[in-house]
């Protein structure tokens, strides 16, 4: 099999050869279709996350070792199984759910794999998506994704995922109430395309790129504002923001988050981008703001959206397919920001 891997931090990836690895009792070895890249393969290869005030978390800390094969929004088809596999075969087709926990720990047990302490991510821990092969541990792992086209699909493993879960966060809203999105990158996007099939709120898009707004609006967002629009207008929605969820992550798209979200809302925050937060303690009571972390999604909820883009007519954010030979292009464009939806990368 052919893999595009990180052999140094903060290098480019290099290409290796190795042969086909054999599947042993429930693993499957999967024939990689298409698999997305993602922003988070950036600070994977980057080999680190800033944590604001020059604090970072390093991969090798975390336990990474090296060389890795990143990757993590995957679609193939099953070439060889396992002798304990049961319930699939050859030739079958789906979504990786790649965020897969150590099956040990009190997490894992009650199915909140993305809680796990000691996660064995694909394309984090184990070896993901940038290749032409890969090995899953376990059948359940494979999602099928019905008619969705597989290029399609394989975001939907990660941003489509994030998005979903994000918004699965917020309790259930009513119709003259707000949910405001920060950020309409590519997860922003799909959080846009999936508001109106989980929640009755209407959508307010924040971003401050003028092209990016413009982009919200033709997905069908309401109201497209840039930060300081937001705040000119916040009399016209006070009180009715019942949820924000801030795609990008950084101490200025907190703030506003915290500064808009109505007495008892709920904040979630899913973006990387760093930085930390100064938060005034006595308003997160008076305001009895809820405050959550959303990282990924489970199994259960990855089966959920796809059933759901199956069954509701549901927007599909633009997918660039590339040659896998062009791993190390499409990291370095979504690295300056020239990418207009997902590049997927085919064998
Ligand atoms: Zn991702
Ligand atoms: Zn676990």
């Amino acid at each position: 099999m052919r893999s595009y891997q990180v052999t140094e931090f903060g290098k480019p990836l290099e290409l290796k050869e190795y042969e086909n690895p054999i599947p042993k009792g429930t693993e499957v070895l999967i024939r990689i279709i298409a698999c997305g890249v993602c922003h988070s393969d950036i600070h994977l290869t980057d080999g680190f996350f800033d944590l604001g005030n020059g604090k970072r978390i390093t991969l090798a800390d975390r336990g990474t070792k090296l060389p890795f094969t990143p990757g993590h929004e995957i679609t193939g088809e099953v070439l060889s199984i396992g002798e304990d596999v049961k319930d699939i075969s050859i030739g079958d087709k789906g979504i990786v759910f790649p965020w897969i926990g150590c099956q040990e720990c009190n997490a894992c047990k009650e199915n909140n794999e993305t809680l796990c302490e000691a996660p064995k991510y694909l394309g984090a821990r184990l070896n993901g998506g940038y290749s032409s092969h890969i090995i899953i541990p376990h059948e359940r792992y494979l999602v099928s994704y019905g008619k969705i086209d597989p290029a399609q699909a394989a975001p939907y493993a990660c941003s489509g995922l994030t998005s979903y879960s994000a918004l699965k966060k917020i309790p259930k809203t009513k119709k003259d109430e707000f949910i405001v999105l920060i950020g309409a990158g590519g997860v922003g996007t799909n959080g846009i395309l999936l508001l109106p099939h989980i929640h009755d709120a209407k959508i307010i898009v924040v971003d401050t790129d003028p092209v990016k707004r413009e982009n919200a609006r033709s997905n069908g967002a309401k109201h497209c504002l840039s930060p300081e629009e937001m705040h000119e207008n916040l009399n016209d929605f006070n009180g009715k923001i019942a949820g924000v969820i801030d795609f990008v992550g950084n101490e200025k798209t907190a703030n506003l988050a915290l500064s808009i979200v109505k007495k008892g809302g709920t904040f979630v925050i899913v973006g990387l981008y760093g930085g930390s937060l100064s938060i005034s303690l006595p308003l997160i009571p008076m305001r009895s703001i809820n405050i959550k972390g959303s990282y990924v999604g489970e199994l259960r909820e990855l089966k959920e959206l796809v059933e759901l883009i199956n069954s509701k007519n549901v927007g599909l954010i633009k997918v660039t397919k590339q040659d896998l030979n062009t791993a190390n292009d499409a990291m370095k464009k979504l690295r300056n920001g020239d990418v207009d939806g997902r590049i997927v990368l085919e064998p």
